[in-house]
């Protein structure tokens, strides 16, 4: 085992009851180590991958001097000389060039993106300009009160030559794909993406199905559908185990089994301390935990732990604490793993419409919160009514997390509250 292939660095164990939400995203951040190796992918597949190497501009972009718009170049200076009236002496369209000079006081018919010929600087639209036929040769009147420049893209005014444009760590989205294809480059250095054994227990679970009707008990595996969807929202592979019973051996064995073919682990449901909750038991016996029980809300057991080389993370069944250790933990620790650039979910100070007495202290909160507006068009932040970890309809109807930290014990409606909007979490809206 190499070193690069080291998850995490272990010695980093605590001995609190309850860790702080900061605490965890710190151990995550400085004790998780990237383990993806790299591999070179073509633009067409790039598409939501993490660079590997720096991107360095081999050119200026654009290339040459050019049109912004239809119309006629000219040189500036001339204006006043030619009294506003050119003869034209060439036409270039886009992806074309002129090689000769162009005399004093002359102008050229140019179209958007055409390179401006040497000497010239300036370009005026089209629809300001008027052509005429003076002695059998072309003319054209320009309008005064263009500046000089007007309507010319400079060489390199978007990207110099030597510019180190995207650093290692960058996700690559539609922008980033222009920019790279914009360079002249085709191939670029990725990590590879990492391979996810996906897993949810419980005696409860069904398989969702038509045919498969519930007994009194039962409930249909959500989770399993919703961290799949969740997982795809980043760079890794999904190997779907499906639904495991209740019963220690077999939890043991599948996780025994999925850790040497896989970089992480994710399970939900039985990480608690139940004697039906297998997942932290059979974890101990086969690996080591790292962080087990958070001080927050929902999603107290959530687990942090590894299997030989494969790391682990135990999330609750309930399908809102699920979600939320997903966006909040499993995001940043694939990030991580993976070597991409973390970068901590911008919180936005919003007024809350609801009141909050009594909230614990020592413990940070996370509620589903609905975006409204005040009578004033002012942003407000409205928390899903009801407060049940199952309720499915919630995480539908939010558009973000309303996160109170641990200080607090109330909050009064109409005063701001962090909120963080699920597109930090790099999930769409609705
Ligand atoms: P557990 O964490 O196993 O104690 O489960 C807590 C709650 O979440 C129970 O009500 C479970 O039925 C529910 N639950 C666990 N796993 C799932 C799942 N995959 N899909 C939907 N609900 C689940
Ligand atoms: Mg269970």
């Amino acid at each position: 085992m190499s070193d690069a292939r080291k998850l995490l660095n272990d010695c980093f164990l605590h001995d609190k009851d309850r860790l702080r939400h900061d605490e965890a995203i710190a151990i995550i951040l400085d004790q998780i180590n990237a383990i993806a190796g790299t591999e070179i992918v073509s633009l067409e597949d790039a598409s939501g991958r993490y660079l590997a190497k720096a991107v360095k501009s081999p050119r200026d972009v654009p290339l040459t001097d050019n049109a912004a718009v239809d119309g006629y170049a000219y040189r500036h200076e001339d204006f006043e000389a030619a009294g506003g009236w050119f003869e034209v002496v060439d036409r270039i369209a886009a992806g074309h060039t002129r090689q000769a000079d162009v005399p004093k006081n002359a102008a050229v018919r140019i179209f958007t993106g055409a390179t401006v010929p040497d000497g010239l600087d300036t370009v005026a639209m089209q629809e300001d300009c008027e052509p005429h036929v003076q002695d059998g040769l072309p003319f054209v009147a320009i309008p005064p009160g263009l500046k000089a420049g007007a309507n010319r893209r400079k060489a390199g005014e978007d990207v110099l030559e030597g510019t180190t444009m995207l650093m290692p760590g960058e996700r690559i989205r539609p922008q980033e794909l222009a920019a790279i294809a914009s360079l002249g480059i085709a191939e670029v250095s990725v990590f590879k993406k990492l391979r996810v054994a996906l897993l949810a227990t419980g005696d409860e679970l069904q398989r969702p199905d038509s045919q498969n009707n519930l007994k009194p008990g039962q409930v249909y595996d959500s989770n399993s559908a919703m961290l799949k969807g969740l997982l795809e929202t980043l760079p890794v592979t999904i190997t779907n185990f499906g639904i495991l019973k209740d019963d220690a051996e077999l939890v043991e064995s599948t996780l025994s089994q999925a850790a040497a073919e896989h970089d992480l682990i994710l399970t939900s449901g039985g990480a608690s301390r139940g004697e039906e909750d297998h997942i932290i038991t059979s974890l101990d016996k086969l690996g080591k935990r790292h962080m087990w029980q958070l001080a927050i809300k929902p999603g107290r057991p959530m687990c942090l732990g590894q299997i030989d080389d494969c790391a682990f993370v135990g999330l609750p069944g309930n399908p809102v604490a699920a979600f939320v250790c997903f966006l909040l933990y499993v995001r940043p620790i694939l990030l991580r793993m993976h070597g991409a650039t973390y970068q901590e979910p911008v919180r936005y100070s919003v007024n809350a419409t609801f009141s909050i007495a009594n909230k614990k202290p020592d413990r940070r909160e996370f509620l589903r919160g609905i975006l409204g507006q005040d009578g004033n068009g002012g942003l407000t932040v409205s928390k899903f009514e009801r407060d049940g970890s199952g309720l499915i309809t919630g995480l539908r109807e939010a558009d973000g997390l309303i996160e109170i930290d641990e200080a607090a014990t109330s909050l009064q409606a109409g005063t701001p509250v962090s909120f963080i909007p699920f597109s930090q979490f790099g999930l769409l809206r609705h």
